[in-house]
């Protein structure tokens, strides 16, 4: 039996066989005086696994979200037979007596730049199409596994830590839990396990090692153990467990429907956080009453090139579609820091967290912020869709976030084009400077969002990446909580309302300390819906204290 101990970062206790993630190398390199044969039988067999794998995807589509939404599919599956495209790939092929990835990868780049230069905006925005054709030919003659799982069973998935952009590309069908050497609570890796409610263990350094692979075993996401090869009794120890978990599960079934108010009758919303449209599942499936932050970056980290206005468009609408509705909020995108995207090509910063990161990107870049908030405003006429700007540390930010939207609001009257004039907009308070100046802020938006996770690590000096901080890392010091309660007044008394995004909204020990400040709303992962609605319904609201706001 084999013990390893890192740090449970979401609950829970599965078994299945450790699988290290495979982290594809994806450089193409020229090989000269190639069997041309041999390489277009390697171009047909990758050309037809690629259609193979479109009209999947595509069917897929159809059946969950209507002929629509395969389109992008089926528009994919024309480029890789497109007659062009194909000459290209051949004529490269015959010119140079290369291997294929080369022909493939030069056609690519050759078409992309032809539709990135065209006048039209549709045809322009194929470019990023062609990109994506090209690469899952590429992957498919490179043997890269889509999802990096190359594997038949679900498994744990094991890695040293996970990129933001790695986790989206994964395929979740086939992931039970999460391990990895590094991280920390607040890493990527552990927000997708508890927006996907499975367990995961950060932290386990190097006695995680690569060797371990395909052994199986139990992990715990509450105590942060890894059992691989498990005697009878540690085996029938983490049976019970998982039991007790199911059993705890179907109790918690039981809160669907029920409404989120305490036994005196005060109102707490509870939302959810959600990191791209596929999670909006997760939302309806624990009965979520809206989504309290979307974070949009994932259009950005997924992508090898600026995601289009219609790409954005479709994203933001699907999701405000889908919850009928119920507010949607949407953070403009959160890039920087921890969140790097290559094609924005950003300067290397000694200290990044505190760099041009997140709503100062968008200021600094006019032309992405308005490609965006077009997109925004567009998909705010299919649903009840919230603006939320990030990181804002002053007023100035916030009037010229507000110009920004007035703009584009003009532009869409001046084309035509249905959009909802009353579009909430809101900040995030994560920044000691925004709870500072909390009253001016909240005079000009809408809602404000407290993202503790930066709050917590701006307050405190403590990186939130870091996992050897230990206690210094605290997001129930008093700091902290003090800064909710100032912000949650300025709100208050600016007749606005307050809520929590960061993780800290789902820990059960503050909830009597959220109420006595007077939150109210709480996004969390969709996983913790239904364990905050049966504490929330457990609770008395007036007989909660500020106990904890004391040093
Ligand atoms: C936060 O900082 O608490 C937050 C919700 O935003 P993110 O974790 O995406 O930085
Ligand atoms: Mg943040």
């Amino acid at each position: 039996m084999i013990l390893l101990q890192g740090k449970g970062v979401s609950k829970g206790v599965i078994k299945g066989p450790l699988y290290f993630f495979q982290r594809p190398d994806t450089t193409v390199n020229k090989v000269e005086g190639a069997d041309i044969e041999a390489e277009k039988a390697r171009l047909a067999e990758a050309q037809a696994k690629s259609m193979e794998q479109l009209e999947t995807l595509a069917e897929k589509c159809r059946e969950e979200a209507g002929d629509e939404s395969a389109v992008l599919f089926e528009t994919h599956a024309m480029f890789v037979e497109d007659e062009d495209y194909v000459e290209c790939i051949m004529d490269t092929l015959a010119e140079e007596q290369c291997n294929a990835e080369f022909a493939v990868e030069t056609a690519g780049e050759q078409f992309a730049a032809m539709f990135a230069a065209m006048d039209d905006a549709y045809m322009r925005a194929r470019a990023a199409d062609i990109k994506d054709v090209t690469r899952r030919i590429l992957n498919n003659l490179m043997g890269i596994v889509d999802g990096g799982i190359d594997s038949d069973v679900p498994v744990i998935l094991a890695a040293d830590d996970l990129a933001p952009s790695e986790t989206l590309q994964l395929d979740k069908s086939k992931i039970l839990g999460f391990v990895t050497q590094g991280g920390s609570g607040n890493s990527h890796t552990a927000i997708l396990a508890r927006t996907m409610g499975i367990p995961a263990i950060c932290g386990l350094g190097d006695s995680l090692k690569e060797e371990l692979g395909g052994r199986v075993g139990y992990i715990d996401g509450e105590t942060g153990q890894v059992v691989l090869d498990p005697d009878e009794i540690t085996q029938t120890a983490f049976e019970a467990k998982y039991k007790k978990q199911q059993e705890l599960k179907e109790l918690l079934n039981s809160m669907k429907g029920k409404e989120d108010v305490t036994l005196d009758g005060r109102e707490m919303m509870v939302y959810c956080n959600i990191g791209s449209p596929d999670d909006v599942a997760a939302v309806h499936a624990n009965d979520g009453q809206g989504i309290g932050l979307f974070r949009s970056e994932f259009l950005y980290l997924a992508a090898s090139d600026y995601p289009t206005e219609e790409e954005q468009f479709e994203a933001y609408k699907t999701v405000a579609a889908a919850m009928d509705g119920k507010r949607v909020v949407i953070r403009t995108l959160d890039i920087g820091a921890d969140k790097q995207v290559d094609y924005f090509e950003m300067k290397k910063e000694e200290n990044p967290a505190m760099g041009v990161r997140a709503i100062r990107i968008c200021l600094n870049r006019p032309e992405v912020f308005r490609t965006q908030l077009r997109a925004l405003y567009r998909a705010s006429a299919y649903g009840k869709v919230a603006i939320m700007f990030p990181m804002i540390t002053s007023v100035w930010e916030v009037r010229e976030c507000k110009r920004a939207c007035q703009k584009v609001m003009a532009e869409l009257d001046a084309e035509g084009i249905p959009y909802n004039k009353d579009t909430e907009i809101g900040i995030m308070i994560e920044t000691p400077a925004s709870v500072f100046i909390a009253d001016a802020l909240a005079k000009e938006v809408d809602f404000f969002s407290v993202g503790t996770n930066d709050l917590t690590q701006y307050t405190l000096a403590c990186d939130r990446q870091a996992n050897d901080l230990g206690k210094f890392f605290d997001p129930h010091h008093p700091a902290v909580l003090r800064a909710l309660k100032i912000a949650t007044e300025a709100a208050h008394a600016a007749g606005i309302w307050i809520g929590i995004c960061g993780e800290l909204g789902a820990d059960l020990s503050l909830l009597p300390t959220f109420l006595a400040i007077g939150i109210d709303e709480l996004s969390v992962s969709p996983s913790s819906v239904l364990p905050l609605r049966a504490e929330i319904r457990k609770s008395i609201a007036k007989t909660c204290t500020l106990d904890l706001l004391k040093c």
